[in-house]
């Protein structure tokens, strides 16, 4: 079996956190890469495990020494990928990368022109639109005027499925889990 870097992306609420959640619980071989940000922990979420939490001058630092896979500002925050703690995993087992599509298509850029094996971008899509406004409002973890500034990227975001090697629709979560293994199954297999 091949230890492979799985991309999955979608807009912001499609589903994204739970399906890797689930994905990790069902199979202890998947490791999952750990981003660096500059946004404010929400409730709930832990350092090391949702994300790493840096200052706007750590994570500055660390884009001079090289030290991101890739990186980009989302909503007035940095976001990025560190490359060492990627590779470390690698060495073990597959890595799902849970990033937004620039960052998911800058990997993959990334990758190829560092001769590293091609990473398997997946893209998580909403059965509708309605349904996504429904989910992130559910959340409650941004405000109207974030909701606003994320529901705006959605078509820009979807747009971009060509780009990628699968996509997934999230209706029934079940359904989306189980395909989501059986591509993970299929490329570790090739
Ligand atoms: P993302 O990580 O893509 O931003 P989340 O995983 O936080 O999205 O999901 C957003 C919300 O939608 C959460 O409240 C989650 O419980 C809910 N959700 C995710 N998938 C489904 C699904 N298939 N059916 C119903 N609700 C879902
Ligand atoms: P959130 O604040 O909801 O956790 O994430 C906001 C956006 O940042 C989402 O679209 C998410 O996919 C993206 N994101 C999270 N980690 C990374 C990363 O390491 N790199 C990039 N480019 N985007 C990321």
């Amino acid at each position: 079996m091949k230890n492979l870097l799985f991309v999955i992306s979608g807009p912001s609420g499609v589903g994204k956190g739970t399906l890797v959640r689930l994905l990790m619980q069902e199979d202890t071989s998947l490791s999952l890469s750990v981003s660096c940000t500059t946004r404010a922990p929400r409730t709930a979420e832990r350092e090391g495990v949702d994300y790493f939490f840096l200052s706007r001058e750590a994570f500055l630092e660390r884009i001079a020494q090289n030290g991101f896979l890739e990186y980009d500002e989302h909503f007035g925050n940095y976001y990025g990928t560190p490359a060492s703690f990627v590779d470390e995993k690698l060495k073990t087992g597959s890595v799902i990368l849970e990033i937004d599509v620039v960052g998911a298509l800058k990997v993959k850029e990334a990758c190829l022109a560092a001769g590293r094996e091609k990473p398997v971008l997946i893209m998580i899509c909403p059965p509708d639109l309605k349904t996504l406004e429904r989910r992130l409002g559910g959340r409650k973890t941004e405000s109207e005027e974030q909701r606003k500034e994320r529901l705006a990227r959605v078509r820009y975001e979807l747009e971009q499925k060509n780009g990628y090697d699968y996509t997934v629709i999230n209706d029934d979560l079940q359904t989306a889990k189980r395909a989501l293994q059986a591509i993970i199954k299929k490329e570790r297999n090739a």
